[in-house]
């Protein structure tokens, strides 16, 4: 083996499953020195993780490629509910929409995670990162010396690529990876791997995307708490032959007596089974002869009858064990974070868990590229935590009374079980998280308090929240467009002005007003940070939305900060995309954006601030607008960047 090499590098991401990659794609877009370092050689193709949320659908937008995930996913548009009834025989029972109206501009849809893997990789790639493969974390360091500015070193194994393809098995089994494999199996593979030569990697800052069974969580001496249920299933994706009437839409199917399954339709006609194998007592192992594919059919068979089901042809099927477990400490000094299953796991049926993985690293990647340019302090970096933390503890909540009711036996007749009323109402219930849109975050240096001056303002934009999108009309080009579609992910914070009737000359006035003190006065922080010579939109961009009519005023009326120029190859261009009506578009709909947000068409406006993760900081009035902003960024952005 040849010496050790050293390198140094702003990141280190350890695992390139969905949370390494959608960091990688915020901090390869931001610009950020990253490597994302992959112990398999090849990237999974088939099976694991299928679900995407609708929430997730609109970070793939604000990235450019959900136009490629909607082109070859299942959309879904139908939940339905088989129950037995008085004579135990499976009837269908209620049908809902599976993605609530008016949740998302996206509906839920289905692919394979290998698909997904591929459009964060591309993603990546146009901004110049790579996943470098066959190379794994094996040794860790912490240099306490406050001054290094590359705290962390990670010694790295570089891997022979194996003639075996680590990252499928066999090709269709995906039991090497499932979590009834104790860690010795999985270790023991990977210890075995030859390595070529090692090197260490000198980093400001590491994250561990590195999965359920997390090398860099077992460095850091954190433990993942919480229980196992005891409770066994089997997932097969598979293009069957059945005479259950209903296999293109989801079916949430429970059985008098052989436990439960789920019907999740997907690409290219294949379907989903996720197949309730049993529950054991506690530190019962799952018997090995259970653990087969034919075992999963026969179990799927049984909850099915009367209805029959042949699968000819089996792309990939697993068998794992329920639990809710969760790692509550998810940063190291701020320095080394966790994301993704190497802080939480989870029951799959409400596809959860990749949704939730990619959603941490969102969360996290644009604070640390913030940090990492030296524009804000990095104590926004405790907001992670405290953030995700929060969210994946109420995620597991629900996971837990849904895992329980999916796996209990209905109540039948006389006989007492599971509701299956209260079942379908928990489901129901539950539409905002298993859309991924009911994320909120509480009051931190990130996110202001709720009062009801504000919610008097915008009486339906959430603070927390995500900012919701509705179609309005883009002043330049009549195009009726999907507000949020402007909240592209690249670093950037939003202000959206509620502007308000323009045909009322006060209230023009005021924006004017607005729009000088921003640009003007030195407490403003798109005065005060924006980097001179940059784009006047560079740091912070406004995005104005009129409750009056486009064709009222021309475009070239309005206040220059609501169409700023930029410059691209040394010229000053005008923008056309900042500014727009609250009216129905030609052909688009659209009009009642005021209406759904909760602001007054008719009243003095309001001006929303967005981080540059969507999510809504505070609602504030055009007067405190200047004020409110500058004691906001001044807590967090470092004081001599300026
Ligand atoms: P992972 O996808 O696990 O990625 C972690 C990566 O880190 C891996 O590629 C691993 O090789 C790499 N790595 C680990 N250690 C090192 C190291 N020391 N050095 C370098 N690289 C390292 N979710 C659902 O929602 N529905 C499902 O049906 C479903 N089925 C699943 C079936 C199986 C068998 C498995 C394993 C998972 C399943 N999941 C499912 C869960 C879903 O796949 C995960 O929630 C999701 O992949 C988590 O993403 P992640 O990036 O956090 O971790």
């Amino acid at each position: 083996m040849s010496e050790t090499r050293t390198s140094e590098v702003d990141v280190l991401i350890i695992g390139a499953g969905p949370a390494g990659l959608m960091l990688g794609c915020w901090l390869a877009r931001t610009g950020v020195k990253t490597r994302i370092i992959e112990q398999r050689d090849r990237k999974i193709t088939c099976g694991h993780a299928d679900g995407v949320q609708c929430r997730t659908i609109e970070v793939f937008q604000s990235f450019g490629f959900a136009e490629r995930f909607a082109k070859e996913a299942n959309e879904l548009c139908e939940t339905v509910f088989y129950n037995p009834d008085e004579n135990r025989l499976l009837v269908p029972t209620e049908r809902i929409p599976d993605t609530e109206p008016d949740i998302s501009r996206f509906r839920h849809g289905v692919l394979n995670q290998g698909r997904i893997e591929d459009f964060l990789i591309d993603c990546m790639a146009e901004h110049g990162l790579k996943v470098e493969r066959s190379i794994a974390a094996r040794e860790f360091r912490f240099d306490d010396d406050l001054e290094a500015t590359h705290p962390v070193e990670v010694t790295v194994a570089h891997l022979v690529p194996a003639a075996v393809d680590e990252a499928n098995g066999d090709g269709s089994s995906g039991l090497y990876r499932s979590n009834v494999q104790p860690d010795e199996v999985v270790y023991v593979t990977m210890a075995k791997r030859t390595v070529s030569r090692t090197e260490k990697i000198k980093a400001r800052y590491v994250v561990g995307c590195d999965g359920a069974r997390s090398w860099t969580r077992k460095q850091l001496g954190y433990k993942l708490e919480g229980d196992s249920a005891n409770i066994f299933w089997g997932v097969i994706d598979a293009r069957p032959i059945t005479d259950l009437p209903d296999i293109r839409v989801k079916v949430v199917l429970h059985s008098a007596e052989s436990g439960s399954l789920l019907v999740v339709p997907r690409e290219r006609n294949i379907v989903r089974f996720y197949v309730q194998l049993g529950k054991l007592e506690v530190g019962q192992k799952l018997d090995p002869s259970m653990q087969t594919l034919e075992a999963v059919i026969a179990s799927a068979r049984k909850i099915m009858a009367p209805y029959t089901l042949e699968c000819p042809v089996v792309e990939w099927w697993s068998v794992y064990e329920i639990g809710q477990r969760l790692c509550r400490d998810v940063s190291f000094k701020n320095r080394v974070f966790l994301a993704g299953d190497a802080f939480h796991t989870h029951s799959p049926k409400a596809g959860q868990g990749m949704n939730f993985s990619m959603m941490d690293s969102y969360n996290l990647g644009w604070k640390l590229a913030a940090c990492i340019k030296g524009t804000m302090n990095p104590k926004i970096l405790e907001t992670y935590a405290s953030e995700r933390v929060e969210a994946v503890s109420r995620l597991l909540d629900f996971d837990r009374d849904l895992a329980h009711l999916f796996s209990g036996k209905p109540a039948v007749a006389e006989r007492a079980g599971v509701s299956m009323k209260e079942f379908q109402a928990l489901w129901m219930r539950m539409a905002k998280w298993t859309s991924g849109t009911g994320i909120e975050y509480g009051p931190s240096m990130l996110v202001a308090e709720r009062n009801e001056v504000k919610k008097a303002l915008a009486g339906n934009i959430l603070i927390g929240s995500h900012f919701e999108s509705r179609v309005v009309v883009r002043y330049a080009d009549a195009k009726g467009v999907h507000f949020a579609d402007s909240l592209v992910s690249d670093g950037r914070w939003r202000l959206i002005c509620f502007a308000g009737d323009m045909r009322d000359p006060t209230q023009f006035q005021r924006l004017e007003r607005l729009c000088a003190d921003l640009t003007s006065l030195p407490t403003s922080p798109i005065k005060r940070y924006t980097p001179p010579n940059a784009d006047i939109n560079s740091f912070i961009q406004l995005l104005t939305l009129t409750s009056s009519p486009r064709k009222a005023l021309l475009y070239t009326s309005f206040p220059e900060l609501t169409r700023p120029f930029v410059t691209v190859d040394g010229y000053r261009y005008p923008t056309y995309d900042q500014l727009f009506s609250d009216q129905p578009s030609y052909l688009d709909g659209g009009g009642g954006a005021y209406a759904w947000y909760g602001v007054d068409p008719c009243g003095p406006g309001c001006v929303v601030l967005v981080r540059p993760d969507q999510h809504v900081v505070d609602v504030m009035s055009f007067e405190e607008c200047v004020e409110t902003l500058g004691r906001f960024f001044d807590a967090i952005m470092v004081q001599e960047s300026i």
